[in-house]
């Protein structure tokens, strides 16, 4: 999606409004329209990229420096017992909005948001394999 027609670009531009709760010239956080609770937050780095992979490290410095103070501004906002930070990437990751973006979602016990976490088991050596395979590819 080019950035002309994408929807946190425009907020970033200021095209449509959005409740915004910090903003500098990186990055820019403000409310989630459609909140899994009150208070959830959205923090975009103001240039397009689609997936956090695109980022260049020095972009997601910039950006992420911010998210601990968002986290504890948001937990003492809000007075909820806990926070998840979620990002997520691609259509199978449930990204909707192809631009990235961290959630900062107010958490409290037996609110209605939830993961299924499926936790696994590696069978013998597949472990091994996996870390040889994700060094081959951080040293490239
Ligand atoms: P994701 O599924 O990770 O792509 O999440 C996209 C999020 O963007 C959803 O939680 C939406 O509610 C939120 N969203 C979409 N459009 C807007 C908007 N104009 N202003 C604020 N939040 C938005
Ligand atoms: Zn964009």
């Amino acid at each position: 999606m080019p950035p002309t027609d994408c929807i946190f670009c425009r907020i970033a531009r200021g095209e449509i409004p959005a409740m915004k709760v910090l903003d500098d010239d990186a990055c820019l956080a403000f409310l989630d329209i459609a909140p899994l609770a009150e208070g959830h937050v959205l923090l975009i780095p103001k240039a397009h990229a689609q997936t956090l992979d695109q980022l260049s490290a020095d972009q997601a410095a910039a950006m992420l420096r911010h998210l601990p103070a968002l986290v504890k501004a948001v937990q003492a906002a809000t007075g909820c017992a806990g926070v998840n930070v979620l990002q997520n990437n691609g259509k199978a990751a449930h990204q909707e909005v192809p631009h990235v973006h961290f959630h900062v979602i107010p958490r409290n016990p037996g609110d209605a948001f939830g993961f299924n976490w499926p936790a696994g088991k590696y069978p013998a050596g597949r472990a091994e394999q996996l870390v040889q395979a994700i060094q081959d590819e951080l040293s490239r």
